[in-house]
């Protein structure tokens, strides 16, 4: 069976899958109000994570069936020991074009260089609010100066673009003009993103529809259609001049299966085929069986055979109970 060539990777609806984003831990130093539940006990344990010869091996097999793109991310993926040294791993994989980061930036201040050597591009900071207090109500812990300083170390590193990413919910709706006027002056992408029903934290927090918001933006501050290279699902709104630009995710409003692009690796080996749905294929098991290279290639196209067509927040919001750290947001 000639498994390690031929097509790229496409799924039974003909999208190709080359973006696979690597949760590699499920732990966070932070509570999100709308994330893992404050003193949850049930993380992975130790001897369940995929180590990184794993998972360079796994991702050498996917990139050889036309991945092209590796984003870190958890939990908190800065909370992985030398998350630098897999990343510049994974940076050398042959067809392995880009490696991005998402982070909570807590502790960026003194990685964000190393990371950079490493052969991380972009990068994504997630920030909720610029209040001191509205951080620690709905992200759990007072870090708000954390992670400004964490930007700081990340524009003298010199990522571009870096990327703000807002959950815009009841409790922080209000803010996004703050945050249009934070992320134009320092030049960061804004990207809103809606509350999607993952988890009980989730369903309690209160969904606010982006639509009348992106409307709100667009005659407020002049902003225009707008397209981002590599911009994923976001759908853009942009400055005449080109300076500024903000992201819409609205997986709720306007959702953007059609073309997803994407699966997710969870710390523990599980390869999910959708953020919303629970099919998925275990590869620590087969890994740790002695699987041959060409026995995780045909893994991994029947795996991507799976890939459902939609997720179904919307028709089912009461549908998943995992939240987002455990899949790798
Ligand atoms: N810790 C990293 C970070 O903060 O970016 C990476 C993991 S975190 C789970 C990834 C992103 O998912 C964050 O921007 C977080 O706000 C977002 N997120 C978590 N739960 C969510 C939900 N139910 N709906 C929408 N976004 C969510």
């Amino acid at each position: 069976m000639p498994t390690m060539t031929g097509t790229p990777l496409t799924d039974r609806y003909g999208r190709a899958i080359e973006y696979l984003r690597l949760s590699v831990t499920d732990r966070c130093d932070l509570r999100c109000a709308y994330c893992i539940p404050e003193g949850f006990k049930g993380f992975e344990e130790p001897a369940h994570w995929l180590n990184f010869d794993e998972i360079e091996r796994l991702l050498g097999v996917f990139a050889r069936l036309g991945l092209k793109r590796v984003r870190l991310t958890g939990g908190e993926p800065l909370l992985r020991r030398d998350i630098a040294g897999l990343a510049r791993r994974l940076a050398a994989l042959p067809g392995i074009e880009d490696i991005s980061l998402s982070t909570n930036a807590t502790q960026l201040a003194h990685m964000a260089a190393d990371l950079k050597a490493a052969g991380v591009t972009r990068l994504n900071v997630s920030l909720d609010s610029l209040n001191a207090e509205t951080v620690a109500r709905i992200n759990g812990r007072a870090v708000l100066d954390d992670v400004l300083r964490g930007l700081a170390a990340a524009d003298v590193a010199g990522y571009a673009p870096i990327k703000l990413n807002m959950v815009v919910m009841r409790d922080n709706a209000h803010e996004v003009d703050a945050m249009v006027g934070f992320c134009r002056e320092r030049g960061y992408v804004l990207r809103l993103i809606e509350l999607m029903p993952m988890g009980d934290t989730a369903r309690r927090m209160g969904y606010v529809d982006l639509q009348p918001i992106k409307q709100r933006l667009r005659e407020h501050h002049g902003l225009i259609d707008t397209v981002l290279p590599g911009g994923g699902p976001a759908r853009y709104l942009g400055s005449a001049d080109g300076r500024f630009t903000v992201g819409f995710i609205t997986p709720l409003s306007q959702h953007f299966c059609e073309t997803c692009n994407r699966v997710r690796l969870t710390v523990d080996g599980q390869l999910h085929l959708c953020l919303g749905q629970d099919e998925r294929m275990d590869f620590r098991t087969l890994l740790r069986a002695g699987a041959s290279d060409d026995e995780l290639a045909s893994a991994i196209r029947r795996a991507i055979d799976l890939k459902p067509e939609r997720h179904e927040f919307r028709e089912h919001p009461e549908k998943l109970v995992r939240f987002m750290s455990m899949t790798g947001g």
